[in-house]
């Protein structure tokens, strides 16, 4: 009897196939990258850019904030400029508390989106909830675009979760709030979206998301929402944080849930530096799925660490040069050579673990390490086949890289 753990994910969760333009999101359609642009939306030319350098970066499908009647009238201009540039990323609006005035004033904003985002813990309160959610979806149906119903443990509807932390009260042994809370966060989603399924949108055209800011809270919400239904899910840590503490968070979270098969559409969460670059959460989110083996976008630069046996940070230097050189050449390779996101680079900083590394890849390097030779060979498909020195080695590398390119993933004929 084989012992050994399952190896690799486990088969994703059966879920509806939802189209969202031309990105299938669901089903066994892969897994779906995601982001959201943080200018002002009715700043047409702000928006547009960084929409177009989220799309070149990687994101399959972009949310912009509709906020105001001015955000709203920016929609349709937003939408023919990028047409204009030929980006057809598709893209959402995300809906609070006056998106059924907005779409009601703004009919073409509804029409150029290819879906709508609808938090049902802001789009009205008492008896103006369920007819303003009404109106939202009406819109959705009358122009047939599909909606992300999005709970989020900051906004999550103050009646649902008074009306359960009452009824939790009165049990003989009730639960701990924290429990309460995710579980209302799990039943709003659910029932907005029967309500929604009752307003006449069709199962298939509904993504659920229920995000909140903690790992394990994530983790358990996540995994009781996938057992209790098959809508299609947006899957993300909300307000991940900066720097290293979002990726590693979103990280966490995301990859238990992955592993276990949960998750259509992912969104990493991360708050820039100042002035810092918004396609950072692409890059986060297509190396997540990449890392875990779920889908391939670039090929990928596997570096040593580098300790006291590395004299210099040169070989830092040469994994950062030909990581980015890759990565921007993405663009042209991904249509001219089929194949190459999957390829794997090696840079190591010395002979201890260098060539044993360098073959294991496609294309490999191994620096000298201190009181080495000052030599580097480089492998080919785990051969070595020229050993580089003096002044040009990263430039001399760099060529061979882009020799296997053209020569191991030839454009389809
Ligand atoms: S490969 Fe060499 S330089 Fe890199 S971490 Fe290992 S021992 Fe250090």
């Amino acid at each position: 009897m084989n012992c050994l753990p399952r190896y690799g994910p486990l088969p994703r969760r059966a879920s509806r196939l939802v189209h969202v333009g031309p990105v299938a999101i669901g089903g066994a359609a892969p897994i779906v990258v995601q982001s959201m642009t943080n200018t002002d939306t009715a700043d047409i030319v702000g928006t547009v850019a960084q929409v177009a350098a989220l799309a070149r970066s990687g994101s399959e499908i972009v949310r912009v904030t509709v906020n105001t009647s001015e955000a709203a009238a920016a929609v349709p201009h937003i939408r023919e400029r990028l047409a204009a540039m030929g980006i057809d990323v598709p893209l959402v609006g995300d809906f609070h508390f006056n998106g059924h005035r907005l779409l009601t004033q703004h009919p073409a904003c509804a029409e150029a989106l290819a879906k709508l985002r609808i938090n049902p813990g802001n789009v009205g309160r008492g008896s103006r909830r369920d007819e303003q959610f009404a109106t939202l979806i009406e819109f959705a149906c009358r122009y047939d675009k599909p909606v992300r119903i999005g709970v989020n443990w900051g906004s999550l509807d103050p009646e649902l979760i008074a009306r359960m932390m009452d009824e939790n009260a009165k049990k003989s042994e009730p639960d701990e709030a924290a429990v309460v809370t995710r579980r209302a966060l799990v039943s709003s989603a659910i029932d907005s979206a029967k309500l929604a399924e009752s307003l006449g949108l069709a199962r298939e055209k509904i993504i659920l998301s229920c995000k909140v800011s903690g790992v394990q809270d994530l983790i358990a919400v996540y995994r009781d929402l996938a057992a209790r239904c098959d809508y299609a899910l947006h899957l993300g840590l909300t307000e991940a944080g900066m720097g290293s503490k979002g990726i590693v968070a979103s990280t966490a979270a995301m990859g238990v849930l992955l592993q276990e098969g949960i998750g259509d559409t992912i969104r990493v969460s991360l708050t820039p530096e100042p002035n810092g670059d918004r396609t950072r959460e692409v890059v986060v989110a297509q190396e997540i799925l990449q890392t875990m083996g779920l889908r391939s976008f670039t090929p990928m630069v596997i570096a040593c660490p580098g300790c006291g046996r590395t004299t210099s940070t040169f070989f830092q230097e040469l994994a950062d040069r030909i990581q980015s050189y890759l990565r921007a050449q993405m663009p042209q390779w991904r249509g001219k050579h089929p194949g190459v996101e999957g390829m794997h680079v090696a840079v190591m900083g010395c002979v201890v673990n260098g060539p044993g590394e360098s073959k294991h890849a496609n294309v490999g390097i191994s620096l000298p390490g201190s009181g080495e030779n000052p030599v580097a060979p480089v492998y080919v498909d785990g051969v070595k086949t020229v050993t580089l020195k003096g002044e040009h080695i990263a430039e001399e590398f760099q060529s061979i890289v882009e020799r296997y390119v053209k020569e191991k993933y030839p454009a389809a004929a």
